[in-house]
């Protein structure tokens, strides 16, 4: 890993333009969102059309009301990129086909595309374009399983499942772009742990706990209760993201990571006591690639990005029921 290139020009002081890919997922729009409050112009690519996909729709919803907001749909293995690109002074890759489970299916094809060949055409044309900086949402599942210890960075790595397979060699990419003596962008990839937080992605942990306790809906849980998660707000995340295009520091990996890990029984508790309903629970089994526990070390993210979360696990699941209750 390396902590200084000659790819790595001064940091610019504010991002006038950017590229955020996956605009209308989860992440992206939040991220989107802060960038625009900020000022930025902000080019944000989606493949799904918010005119057909209802999910993306309510995601860009409150984007499309700033005027330095540009929407573009278009799938990034096929659009030409250089325009997209064209004057960024940083681009945030965040599209990608997201969730341990179903990457064990049918579609690793399209895994392999949208989580790995879509880098090597970004990288590719960041640097023929001499974009300063690429941030990469890489992924706390490259760990694979620990012994509930914190995953620092420099531990090797042991990805269990294809799609923490494909984050992997996402990251190993762009860094192997990097290291090419007339490399041109540098990169930071950040390893992000469970993501919670208002519009979560549907088939993530809180978000179908606490739609389960509001209906009344039986909830499939996977694994005994006892599988534990570093959760990590959006907000937070979204800090992280944006100080890791300005950082000094480049071409390595950083967590991003609340540094705390809750048990799944905790989350249920906490979404009981927030909605006033018990969550009816039907035990689900273990599935193949959900590792036991994940914890960050957040060290490098403190040190290299001045970063810290701020968010508690109780402030932000709130966060999220008002949001889901809203959105009813
Ligand atoms: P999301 O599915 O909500 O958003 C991803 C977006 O990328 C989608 O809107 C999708 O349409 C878009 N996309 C995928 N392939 C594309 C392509 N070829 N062209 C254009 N758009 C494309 O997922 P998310 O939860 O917001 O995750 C965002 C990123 O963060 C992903 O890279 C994911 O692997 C990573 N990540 C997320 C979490 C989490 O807890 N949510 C944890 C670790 C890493």
């Amino acid at each position: 890993m390396h902590l200084t290139h000659p790819t790595n020009r001064p940091a610019p002081q504010r991002l006038h333009r950017v590229v955020v890919t996956g605009a209308a997922g989860f992440i992206g729009s939040h991220l989107s969102r802060a960038l625009l409050e900020a000022g930025t112009t902000v080019i944000g690519i989606d493949r799904r059309d918010p005119q057909r996909d209802p999910v993306a729709a309510a995601n860009l919803t409150e984007l499309t009301a700033f005027p330095n907001f540009v929407p573009l749909t278009a799938d990034l293995m096929t659009c030409p990129l250089e325009p997209v690109l064209l004057d960024a002074d940083a681009v945030f890759h965040l599209a990608a086909l997201p969730g341990v489970r179903p990457s064990w299916g049918p579609r690793f094809d399209a895994y392999v595309a949208a989580n790995i060949q879509s880098v090597q055409r970004i990288m590719v044309v960041a640097s023929r374009l001499g974009i300063r900086r690429v941030v990469l949402a890489s992924s706390s599942s490259v760990y694979g399983a620990t012994d509930g210890s914190p995953s620092r960075e420099t531990d090797h790595p042991g990805p269990l499942s294809p799609y923490a397979v494909t984050k992997l060699a996402a990251e190993q990419l762009c860094l192997a772009h990097t290291a090419r003596t007339d490399a041109a962008t540098s990169v930071i990839a950040l390893r992000y742990f469970t993501v919670y937080g208002p519009r979560q992605r549907p088939d993530m942990l809180i978000h179908r706990v606490l739609s389960a306790a509001l209906r009344q809906a039986p909830l499939h849980l996977y694994g005994n209760g006892l599988q534990q998660r570093d959760f990590t707000y959006v907000d937070d995340v979204v800090r992280a993201t944006i100080a890791a295009s300005l950082t000094p520091a480049a071409n390595t990996v950083i967590n991003v990571g609340a540094g705390c890990s809750t048990p799944n029984s905790d989350v249920l508790d906490i979404a009981h006591r927030l909605t006033g309903h018990p969550v009816p629970v039907v035990p689900a089994g273990a599935r193949a690639g959900d590792v036991p526990a994940t914890l960050a070390d957040i060290t490098q993210a403190r040190d290299l990005l001045g970063w810290k979360p701020e968010v508690s696990l109780i402030d932000g699941i709130e966060q999220q029921l008002r949001h889901l209750k809203e959105s009813a």
